[in-house]
C-alpha cells in the first residue's frame, strides 16, 4: 500500500487525509523534511498559496520540495497547491515563488470575485463514469501549458487539470465532493511509480 503524505502547512488537509484513505492508500500529514522523506507521494492541498509558500519556508521545507519533486515525487495539487507546482505565475509583479513541477503558467484567482465559489461538471481525460463535481473556489487557471505538459480538463474555455509526468494538478477540489476518483487516479500513479 502506498503511503502518501498531505503537506500540512496550511489549507484543507484534513479532507485529503481521508479522501486519499478512501482510495486506498496509506495518508499522513508532512510537515518536516524527515516526514516528506518517507512518503511515497505527496498532495499539496488547496489553501491560500502566499500562505503556503511562506510556511513552508519557515519550516525549512521550500528547498526539500523542489528537490523531491524535481526527482520525480508523484505530487497532486489542487487549487493552492497547483499554484505552487507552476513553473511560472502569470503576474510576475507578485513576486511569488513556487516549487514548480508542471510546464505552466497560472493566473491566480481566475475566475473571478463575484463567482468566488461555484460547483460545475467537469468532464477529466483518464476518469471514466461520467465528470466529476468541480469545487472552484477563488480557483486559478491555467494559462496555457508546455509541450510536456497534458491538458486533462478544461471548463469554460481554461484549462483546469493537467499532468506532466507524475505531477498532477487540479483547480477545483475533488477532495470536498465523496467522490474520491481523482485521488484514486493519483494513487495509482504512486503505485506504478513505485515499481
Ligand atoms: N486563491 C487561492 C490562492 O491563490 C487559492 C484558493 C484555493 O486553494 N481554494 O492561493
Amino acid at each position: 500500500t502506498p503511503v502518501i503524505g498531505v503537506l500540512a502547512l496550511q489549507g484543507d488537509v484534513r479532507e485529503h487525509l481521508i479522501a486519499l484513505a478512501a482510495a486506498d492508500a496509506v495518508a499522513r500529514p508532512v510537515r518536516r523534511p524527515e516526514e516528506l522523506a518517507e512518503v511515497d507521494g505527496l498532495v499539496v492541498p488547496g489553501g491560500e498559496s502566499t500562505t503556503i509558500s511562506k510556511l513552508a519556508d519557515l519550516f525549512g521545507m521550500a528547498e526539500p520540495l523542489r528537490a523531491r519533486i524535481a526527482e520525480g515525487l508523484p505530487v497532486y495539487g489542487t487549487c493552492a497547491g497547483l499554484i505552487m507546482l507552476a513553473d511560472k505565475i502569470l503576474d510576475p509583479r507578485s513576486g511569488q515563488e513556487t516549487w514548480g513541477g508542471i510546464d505552466m503558467i497560472v493566473r491566480r484567482n481566475a475566475f473571478g470575485r463575484q463567482n468566488e465559489s461555484f460547483e460545475a461538471r467537469v468532464d477529466v481525460a483518464g476518469i471514466d463514469g461520467g465528470p466529476v463535481e468541480g469545487v472552484f473556489i477563488r480557483a486559478p487557471w491555467v494559462e496555457s501549458v508546455g509541450a510536456a505538459a497534458e491538458v486533462l480538463a478544461e471548463y469554460d474555455g481554461h484549462i483546469v487539470a493537467v499532468r506532466q509526468g507524475n505531477a498532477i494538478a487540479t483547480s477545483f477540489h475533488p477532495e470536498l465532493t465523496g467522490d474520491h476518483r481523482v485521488h484514486a487516479l493519483f494513487v495509482d500513479m504512486v503505485r506504478s511509480a513505485r515499481v
